[in-house]
Formats: structure tokens, sequence, C-alpha cells
């Protein structure tokens, strides 16, 4: 029942147990491929979307959700494409609430956030991180193919109805918006946000696109913050993850960092992904995932919860194996919509 896909490296060792250390504590969940936005580091202009009928359902999601909850699981996290888009998401954010998840994160370009606000709200949405990688309309039109107005719409509307925390994600990318470091520091402070600046991945189409000089490395974007701000002091925040976070004293704003090419962050790592449909992906280096979609809508309980363990002896070894070299990435060659960032 169990099929790897792009074999290789993942090993399903039929009689190990994991140790009782493993634990998956964060599941990454992409609802869906579709993007109402177009940035030109994520999506090729034309790409085929998976076919509809081909998209795991609510119900299968929710299976694993449940199954991995007796693993240490205790943070969902929803994305995409653009998670928005999917019908019906406030209905799963309370499916995974029923089955005992406390802590349910989306992921959002924010376009139609005004509309869905209040609903995810309601639904029991307990955290918001909203990607934006300029301040500026004509630049953000220039890597997006949308509109700012649209997105601060989305996080006043947000804020009004107490989803909190709100992170924003920001992507630095050299010669293109690294300059703005400091706007978004300001932007931050205004509106009460958390601002985490992320270094671009050779993922997907990122892959085709990336060249190592386009890398901001955000130690400089750091010391540009320390320049003006005063000295960073560690800290910490709700759902930090990868990202080193850091209060700047001087404004009492937070900001993050997460750099996978500069100084990667896998020690350790607890964290799953489950693809729009129905594969688990153990880590973003590698094109490899393990089927998961059979098994939620066909097996037992009793093999699911074999299989559950198979896939973390996967994860202890996937762990086990990675190995930095300089910019050590490049495998993951599947468009990023789909794995959901
Ligand atoms: N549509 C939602 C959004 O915009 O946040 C969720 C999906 S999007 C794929 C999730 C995040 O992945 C975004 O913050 C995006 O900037 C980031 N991302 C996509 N490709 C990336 C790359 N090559 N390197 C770093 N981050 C990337």
């Amino acid at each position: 029942m169990i099929s790897v896909i792009n074999n290789g490296k993942i090993k399903l060792i039929p009689d190990r147990k994991p140790s009782e250390l493993t634990q998956i504590t964060y599941l990454r969940i992409s609802i869906t491929d579709r993007c109402n936005l177009k940035c030109f580091y994520c999506r090729p202009e034309e790409h085929d979307f998976v076919p509809r009928e081909e998209i795991l359902s609510y119900e299968d999601m929710t299976r694993l959700v449940k199954a991995l909850k007796k693993y240490g699981l205790k943070t969902v996290r929803i994305t995409g494409g653009e998670p928005l888009l999917r019908q019906d998401l406030d209905k799963f954010i309370r499916m995974i609430k029923d089955v005992g998840i406390e802590d349910i994160a989306l992921t959002t370009n924010a376009i139609t956030l005004k509309k869905h606000a209040k609903a995810l709200k309601e639904a029991g949405l307990t955290r918001l991180n909203i990607s934006i990688d300029s301040l500026k309309p004509d630049l953000f039109y220039q890597i997006t193919k949308g509109h700012l107005k649209d997105v601060i719409e989305g996080i006043e509307e947000a804020k009004k109805y107490g989803i909190e925390p709100i992170k924003i994600n920001a992507v630095i990318i050299r010669n293109l918006n690294e300059k703005e470091a400091l706007d978004f520091v300001e932007f931050g402070r205004k509106y009460g946000l958390e601002v985490r600046f992320i270094e671009m991945m050779p993922i997907g189409q990122g892959y085709i696109d990336w060249k190592k000089e386009m890398v901001e490395p955000l130690e400089r974007v750091k010391n540009m913050i320390e320049e003006k701000y005063g000295k960073l002091v560690p800290t910490t925040s709700v759902g930090s993850g990868a990202a080193r976070v850091y209060l700047i004293p001087s404004i009492n704003t937070k900001v993050g960092f997460i750099t996978p090419i500069t100084n990667p962050f896998c020690d350790g790592c607890s964290k799953l992904r489950l693809t729009v449909e129905g594969n688990i992906k153990l880590c973003l280096r590698t094109d490899e995932e393990i089927v998961a979609k059979d098994v939620l809508k066909y097996g037992s309980d009793e093999e699911l919860e074999n299989f559950i363990e198979k896939v973390l002896v996967a994860k202890e070894i996937s762990n086990q194996n990675i190995q930095f070299n300089d910019y050590a990435f490049g495998e993951c060659r599947r468009i990023m919509t789909s794995i959901g960032g």
C-alpha cells in the first residue's frame, strides 16, 4: 500500500519502529494549487494544475491530522496555492479543531482576505501569515501581478476581527527589494506585526530562476536594521518555527529571519508537508514524496498507524542524512504552489 515517488533516497523500512523521541509537531497542508497571483519566482506563466478530482478531500486531510495527533502534532498550517480560493475553508478549520488541534495557522497572499476574515475568525483560526514582497504598489505588481491595496485592506479587516498574531513574510531578492527592509520594519511597527524576511530558495519555478547572486544574505538586512534602530535582541514568538526572531527594543517591534541558504535551520526538524494531491513530503530539499492518499482513503485505522510509523522512520533517516554543502538545494523541482511553500 505504500509507494514512494522519485524513489532513491527515502527508505521505508518494514520492521523498524520510530524512536520514541521522534515527533511530528507541525503539518503544513496545501489545500489547493490554484493561485490568484503569479509571483515570478514561485509560478511559471503557464503550467498544469492538478485535476480537481485528484485534489485530496478535507475529510482525508483531517484523517491524517487526527492520526498524527498521537505522534505529537500540535500545529496545522493551511497553505497552497492560495488557500482562500478553496471553498469551505472555514468548515475545514472547524474539522481540524474538532479533532483537538488548537493551533491552526494560515499562510495567504491576503488578496481576498477582506471577504473571508470574519468567517476565518469565527471558525477558530489562531494565526495568520501574509506574504508581501514589496510595499511599493508598482513593484508589488511587477512581482505578483496583483494589487497591494487589496492586501492592506485584508490586513485591516483581519485586525478588525481580532485575528492575532499576524506575521508578514517577505522574500528578499537582491537588487529587487532588499532596500525596502527598513520600510517593512516601519510597516510592522505601524500595524503591530512581526515581519519575517526570507531568503529565496531554488525550488520549483525558483529552481529555474534561482541564481546565487539573487540571494541577499539576511545577515546584511539585520545589519541594516541595527544601524538604524540599534542592537537587536534575540527573542521568540508564537510559532516562530524556522525563523530566528529578534526584538527591536527602540520601537518595540519584532523581526524574524529565515535563512535556508546562508544559515540552514533543519536540526531536529519535526515538520511534514502534505501536498495538494495527498503525498507526504519529508523535506523541501528533495523531490521525493510518499503517497498517502490511498491509505487515507481506503486504509483501516491500523494500516494508517502502520503507515505513519514508516513515515516517521523515513523522517528520522532523512533528518540524519541532510548535509549542508554550500547552497545544497536544488532537487525540488515541483511547483511550490502544490507543495505549499
Ligand atoms: N498563496 C499563499 C501565500 O502567498 O502566502 C501561500 C502559498 S505561497 C507558495 C507560500 C510562501 O512561499 C510565500 O510566502 C512565498 O513567497 C514563498 N515562496 C514561494 N517560492 C519561494 C522560493 N523559491 N523561495 C522562498 N520562498 C518562496
